[in-house]
């Protein structure tokens, strides 16, 4: 496996998403302060505050995943699953080079509760 690679695209996506998540919480801030006089116009910014929010928890998920996985390569344990030791596929790893989990127990965990990772 190459895991320069992977280390190259899991530095990029953290410096992504933490661009994204800046990104997001500053305009949260901006849509807290902006001036809103008509009421419907009020209502679309609490929304667009939530939604903003929502996706800021969301990156910050996936910022955690990165940043274990970057952890995992470090300690040489990237690419195995974390529930069961098995190797992890390399199509699922170039799909989502983040994922802690093989296919199977990465259902388990869709099973459980929602979870943003893709399953393939
Ligand atoms: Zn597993």
């Amino acid at each position: 496996m190459d895991l320069e690679h992977f280390r190259k695209v899991l530095l990029a996506k953290e410096k992504e998403l933490t661009g994204e998540i800046a990104r997001l919480s500053g305009d949260a801030r901006y849509a807290r302060t902006a001036e809103v006089e008509d009421p419907m116009d009020q209502v679309t910014s609490d929304q667009g505050e939530a939604t903003a929010l929502e996706e800021t928890s969301n990156l910050s998920d996936t910022l955690s995943q990165v940043r274990a996985a970057l952890q995992r390569l470090h300690n040489g344990e990237y690419g195995r699953c974390v529930d069961c030791g098995r190797e992890i596929k390399l199509a699922r790893l170039e799909a989502v080079p983040w994922t802690p989990y093989c296919i199977d127990d990465q259902q388990k965990h869709d099973n459980q509760r929602r979870v943003n990772t893709p399953s393939l």
